[in-house]
């Protein structure tokens, strides 16, 4: 299977770096280089926000339908090429393959509504209070050129919810997206390309993560900084936003806990909550990683969570029927050996797994285990990885408390069959998504991020557009 070199992309052209630099890109399943990643440095990144401005002059002046029109010929070409994008972004993030095409689909229909969305943005007339003659008008537009910052978990996902809101808006982006996986968001990029974006709109780089937020934050060019990643990195990259007065959006980590009642339906919380906390092998911001369960159905839930766990077929993502990926770099299965051996220390039980899988690749067993005491790292640190940590609760109350004590506020689960429940779920527990009785899935119509320390702005829903304009007051006076 063929996997290619990625270049940066400036002004409307792939290349290299200036200077020739790159860093090698691995396959997480044998650990082998693949191909490489070119890395940006100061002469890429000023051509890059030159770049950044004169397509922002361009696309600002453009109508909502003249870029609704790009957007759609970028998702069909998404929708078209999703099966040889799936390729590329196994090979290099290692989550199966049906996951990976499903992101690449998943795109298309995020692009769509955000292309739709742009002709909603509106502003409005306010009456004046002593003069009908004079013309409030609130208007909305573009807040300039954008730094986008992405991971390497949804290396498509990630990059599209901020490309299409701030595309729709009027905005221009650069993207830093992840060394790790390169070439998945480049053919996102590149199916704008293809459907006629003007040059400059979108700028792609790589590089030095620390250098580049760095570079680009100073730049009087860049309005506003968008990131996705852990906590401590968007602490530091909106401080620094900040000091220079930019706009920030931050979709930052979580530790999300899911409640299962005394009335839960139990098959179906390990039904929606396996697939949930397996999916790309766990490395997902709103993967359930709390599990607090009532003790009368504590011991039912553990040994089914257990067995949904031993029977998923790890392996490497280009392999038929494989169910669950390696992890996406080795600092992850050190994390994992390192979760895993504080939680037994401190007292947790193993349900499933808890070791690694072979010698070659990152392979982590899907992992469940018991009576994780408070103290333990995995309820603490955002675990990112296929482990999934329960303990029993006697009181809802209890269990709410537990939810809320971290400082993480992204998502949350609750399985209920009482609508008291429910509702006292819904308004206590703080998090910025929540599912009652069903997996999450996150679409482009509602809103996506956290609260607390899980950051700022959201990336779904009419409000996405928000973060990406200025709201302004104009007044004219008929004389
Ligand atoms: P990390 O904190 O070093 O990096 C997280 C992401 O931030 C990476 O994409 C990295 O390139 C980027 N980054 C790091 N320093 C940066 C800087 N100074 N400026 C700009 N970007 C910077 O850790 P990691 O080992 O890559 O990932 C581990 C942790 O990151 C996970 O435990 C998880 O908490 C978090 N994470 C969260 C998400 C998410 O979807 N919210 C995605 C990936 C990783």
């Amino acid at each position: 299977m063929t996997y290619p070199d990625t270049r940066l992309f400036i002004a409307g052209t792939w290349e290299d770096a200036a200077d020739g630099r790159s860093l090698p890109v691995r396959n997480p399943a044998t650990g082998q280089e693949i191909g490489r990643v070119a890395h940006a440095g100061p002469a890429d990144l000023d051509r890059a926000l030159d770049a950044a401005q004169s397509g922002f002059a361009i696309w600002r002046d453009m109508t909502a339908a003249q870029r609704s029109r790009i957007m759609r010929k970028a998702a069909g070409l998404m929708r078209e090429r999703a099966e040889a994008i799936a390729a590329l972004m196994t090979q290099e993030q290692g989550k199966p393959l049906a996951e990976a095409k499903g992101e690449a689909m998943a795109a298309a229909d995020i692009i769509e509504w955000f292309a739709e969305e742009g002709f909603r943005i509106y502003g409005r007339l306010v009456p004046h209070r002593a003069n009908l003659a004079v013309r409030q008008m609130v208007v909305k537009d573009p807040v300039g050129p954008v730094a986008a910052f992405t991971p390497w978990n949804f290396p498509i996902n990630q990059v599209v919810r901020k490309i299409a809101a701030g595309l729709a808006s009027g905005c221009s982006l650069i993207v830093k997206a992840p060394e790790e996986t390169p070439a998945s968001p480049a053919a996102l990029i590149r199916a704008f390309q293809d459907a006629g974006l003007p040059e400059g709109v979108l700028g792609l780089v790589f590089g030095d993560p620390a250098e580049i937020s760095d570079y680009l934050i100073r730049s009087p060019i860049i309005r506003k900084i968008t990131f996705t990643g852990s906590t401590p990195v968007g602490k530091l990259l909106a401080g620094l936003a900040g000091q220079y007065m930019k706009r920030v959006s931050m979709e930052l980590g979580g530790h999300a806990p899911v409640i299962i009642c005394e009335d839960a339906d139990v098959p179906l919380a390990v039904r929606s909550l396996g697939g949930s906390k397996f999916r790309n092998a766990g490395q997902v911001c709103i993967s359930p990683t709390r599990f607090l369960v009532h003790r009368s159905v504590e011991q039912e839930f553990g040994q089914a969570m257990a067995e949904l766990a031993n029977g998923l077929k790890v392996g490497d993502g280009l392999a038929e029927g494989t169910q669950m990926g390696p992890l996406a770099n080795p600092r992850r299965l050190a994390a994992m050996a390192e979760f895993q051996r504080d939680a037994v220390d401190k007292g947790a039980r193993v349900l499933a797994g808890g070791q690694r899988i072979g010698e070659v690749g990152n392979f982590w067993q899907p992992t469940v285990l018991a009576d994780v005491p408070l103290e333990a790292r995995l309820f603490n640190d955002e675990p990112f990885g296929p482990v999934a940590g329960i303990r029993g609760f006697d009181r809802l109350e209890e269990a709410i408390d537990e939810a809320n004590r971290l400082s993480f506020g992204l998502a949350g689960y609750a399985f209920t069959r009482s609508l008291a429940n429910a509702d006292l779920l819904a308004r206590r527990v703080e998090v910025g998504m929540m599912w009652i009785n069903t997996p999450a899935a996150g679409s482009a119509e509602l809103p996506f991020g956290g609260i607390k320390d899980s950051g700022y702005g959201t990336e779904g829903g009419p409000e996405a557009l928000d973060s990406y304009l200025n709201t302004r007051a104009v007044v004219v006076a008929n004389i």
